[in-house]
């Protein structure tokens, strides 16, 4: 069960860890294990974490079947009223319509609650029947794509090296066609990269109608820093700021949740991300063998970060609380470092997103990797939205 990483400090013991575990109420369901992209900072198929190799390519009935199961003990177990779904891959959308139609009907049978159903796609393979079928299932659904053209063909290439912009702008024009399929949609998701404008981003949101974007940094930590990444010249943090001042004064019709939950913790409010503030993450990630695993995002640490040695053939979801990778995620800022504890931007940070704080030395008792980017950020827009200019 325990792991040679470092996920809490050291004065953190199991009975501490008890008052802090509490029940699964997402569930990231991995759907496909591959993708028909190749994106180039991918962290499934381009990080130290090769898993994919061996895993079955679909998730299988008589998985979906015991992850149903597992679920259902878990709700029943625990009193939970509502759960949320996420099918996710690889590309999820590979599983294809009767395979997903298959995986709904059964957990919406054998799952004891209200069901909500989301996906992240990239959209690409995406048709009038795989609308249709989010409609009738009220899915929520988020499209990743990183900006224009030529930004978004940077990383988001098919395996042929050919571009995938024209197919996801397809299908996110396909979703806003009508305002049933519109319900639908739960978002943009795009990659920062520093090098392109902020504006650039901003105004290829605006014009394909998206009313809901949000920003990911890229993946990185302390052995394998994000790329231009420099403790000296706070890039990161100053297109942060830039991009953060052209929304506030002239896209506020856009939402940006990362930048919004920032405001919201500086007003005393509580962030409901898991890559900004102490939100105590209620979700876990089951793999298409039935792998129960710690956010898949870990990947780019390597196998040893989200592997649980759990699969929900033998183990049910109260066996992932018990688990350092998991409860370290629901104890906000008690599973952080004293210098992150000590910071004036705790409530605004909380450590930023975890894959970022990992070093080997001292596993995830670290600052963010982004930490003076971050701090830089919180200043500037604190000074900007709070103090009289
Ligand atoms: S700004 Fe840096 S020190 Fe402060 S909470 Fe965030 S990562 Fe930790």
């Amino acid at each position: 069960m325990e792991t040679s990483i470092q996920w809490l400090p050291e004065i953190f013991d199991e009975n501490s860890s008890l008052k802090f575990r509490s029940p699964f109420h997402t569930f990231l369901i991995k759907v496909a294990s591959l993708c028909n992209l190749n994106c180039s900072y991918c962290y499934v198929y381009n990080s130290p974490d090769k898993s994919w190799e061996w895993k079955p390519t679909f998730l299988q009935d008589v998985t979906v079947n015991q992850i149903s199961f597992r679920i259902r003990e878990h709700v029943i177990k625990h009193d939970i009223d509502e759960i949320t779904i996420i099918f996710h891959g690889g590309e999820p959308l590979l599983a294809g319509l009767d395979r997903l139609k298959t995986y709904v009907q059964i957990f919406s049978s054998v799952i004891p609650c209200k069901v909500l159903y989301g996906m992240q796609t990239n959209g690409t393979l995406l048709d009038k029947n795989f609308v249709d079928f989010f409609i009738q299932n009220n899915f929520r659904v988020g499209y990743s794509l990183d900006g224009p053209k030529e930004y978004n063909d940077k990383n988001r290439l098919y395996h042929s090296g050919k571009s995938s912009y024209d197919d996801t702008v397809r299908a996110i024009e396909l979703v806003h066609s009508n305002s049933e399929s519109l319900k639908t949609f739960g978002g943009l998701l795009f990659v920062i990269d520093i090098n392109y404008e902020p504006a650039e981003i901003l105004n290829t949101i605006k014009e394909l109608g998206v009313k809901c974007a949000n920003l990911i940094l890229p993946d990185g930590h302390y052995e394998s820093p994000p790329p231009y990444l420099s403790k000296n010249d706070l890039k990161y943090g100053k297109w942060l700021y830039d991009f953060f001042y052209l929304w506030y004064n002239k896209y506020p019709e856009i939402e940006i949740p990362y930048l919004e939950q920032i405001i919201t913790m500086m007003i005393g409010g509580f962030s409901s991300a898991e890559e900004i503030g102490s939100l105590s993450v209620d979700f876990i990630v089951i793999d298409t063998n039935g792998d129960i695993e710690a956010v898949d995002t870990l990947k780019i640490v390597g196998r040893e970060a989200t592997s649980l040695n759990l699969n929900v053939e033998y183990n049910s979801l109260d066996d992932a609380l018990k688990h350092p990778a998991i409860f370290s995620r629901m104890s906000g800022f008690n599973s952080l470092c004293k210098e992150c504890q000590a910071c004036e931007y705790l409530s605004n940070c909380g450590g930023g997103y975890i894959p970022h704080r990992y070093s080997k030395e001292n596993g995830f008792q670290n600052t963010s990797v982004y930490c003076n980017d971050l701090k830089y950020l919180f200043l500037k827009m604190k000074e900007y939205l709070f103090v009289k200019q």
